[in-house]
């Protein structure tokens, strides 16, 4: 049984509750973050806090918790759940009103809810073997730049993948590749430069992403940040994918075409390597 967060108290999971009025129930109307976990510290708190900021005043939402006790809940969750590798999930939402699409007045509580949840980040069994990719529609709202809890399409996309044999799904907008269903998406060419969407609102600007990004760079690797599509990605030399839960994790196939010689890539287990060792060192 874990212990979770909610408005201010550490409970016990099966007695948490949020209220049948809360925006993010009714609205979506939500955000979040999740923050891995190695060695019992955290990963990149400062950049989740960042951009969780980022996301509450592009929704112009009140949030009255500062950086300092958002680190101190995710310590004591991270200690009460005796967690050592794994990931902490944070929600805020608008909080509850009656049901209206205008936003309630300034001085509603906003909802604040925390848990911890246990995975297997390092030796991950995916990241071993590769994904399986297929490319879908990217039916997405155009501020995929915020960090909303409106997750269905995402879902529906990773579900048509995993329909099809796929691990994940990677979306694609005019022809070309945003990012995948919850994580950035890469191709390595024949060059050996790294080709990653630049940022925009139609992708997330992942905290994974600009800390490989700098790692590749550091390595003196080509990087180029800049739209690609369906097809060159089939006939990449490499390609890969990271997240906050999945690192860096290379990609084995595109719609069933294979990707290199249908292994992970060199570059991908290089930057996942790195990435991981320069997070534990880190890690607050
Ligand atoms: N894009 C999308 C759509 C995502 O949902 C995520 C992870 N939540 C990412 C990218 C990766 O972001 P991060 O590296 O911050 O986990």
């Amino acid at each position: 049984m874990r212990t979770v967060y909610v408005n201010g108290d550490y409970v016990p999971e099966n007695e948490a509750k949020v209220s049948v009025f809360d925006r993010g129930f009714l609205f979506a109307d939500g955000v979040y973050e999740v923050t891995s976990v190695l060695d019992g510290k955290l990963v990149d708190f400062a950049g989740h806090c960042g951009r969780l900021r980022r996301s509450l005043s592009e929704l112009s939402m009140n949030f009255s918790v500062s950086d300092d006790e958002l680190l101190a809940i995710h310590r004591e969750l991270v200690s009460r759940n005796g967690l050592e590798e794994g990931l902490v999930y944070l929600q805020v939402t608008r909080g509850a009103a009656d049901r209206d699409f205008v936003f309630p007045p300034d001085d509603t509580p906003a909802t604040l809810v925390l848990f911890t949840q246990e995975k297997s980040l390092i030796d991950s069994a995916l990241a071993q073997r590769g994904q399986k990719i297929f490319t879908v529609g990217d039916h997405r709202w155009s501020r995929c730049d915020i960090k909303t809890v409106q997750l269905l399409y995402p879902s529906l996309a990773k579900m048509e993948a995993r329909a099809k044999g796929g691990d994940d799904a990677w979306l694609v907008r005019d022809g070309l590749v945003t990012e995948g269903s919850s994580n950035n998406a890469y191709i390595v060419l024949a060059d050996g430069s790294i080709v990653t969407r630049d940022i925009s609102n139609f992708i997330l600007h992942g905290i994974t992403r600009k800390a490989v990004l700098a790692c590749a760079r550091k390595l003196q690797m080509k990087v180029v940040e800049r739209a690609f599509t369906v097809e060159e990605a089939r006939h990449a030399v490499e390609a890969f994918s990271t997240s906050a839960s999945g690192f860096v994790s290379p990609v084995i196939s595109i719609d069933g075409h294979e990707i290199g010689d249908g292994k992970p890539g060199p570059v991908a287990r290089k930057l996942r390597d790195v990435y991981i060792e320069e997070m534990r060192k880190a890690s607050i």
